[in-house]
């Protein structure tokens, strides 16, 4: 049982949590012209990398995304930031 950290709530049980995906991936545009394999890519698709990563999850009981920077190796935590400040670029 891991503990994550939403920025808006403290800490909380891992089972409060839903992954969504990889931060960083770049929507594909015009979205028009884009393919349906392109899209099943874009949204399906993760390189799950081992080692430190940065991802987007959910705390559900909340309904806020962040950011959770972790290694997925170690399971360390390094930390979380709201959508708002990572967007922002203030982290
Ligand atoms: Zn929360």
């Amino acid at each position: 049982m891991q503990i994550f950290e939403c920025p808006f709530c403290g800490e909380r049980n891992e089972t409060e949590f839903h992954f969504l995906t990889e931060a960083g991936k770049e929507r594909p545009e015009p979205a028009e012209e884009v393919s349906d394999s392109r899209w099943a890519e874009y949204l399906y698709l993760h390189k799950s990398p081992r080692g430190k990563t940065s991802e987007i999850w959910v705390h559900i009981p909340c309904g806020e995304f962040f950011i959770l920077q972790r290694d997925t190796v170690t399971r360390e935590v390094y930390q979380s930031i709201s959508l708002q400040d990572y967007q922002t670029k203030k982290v």
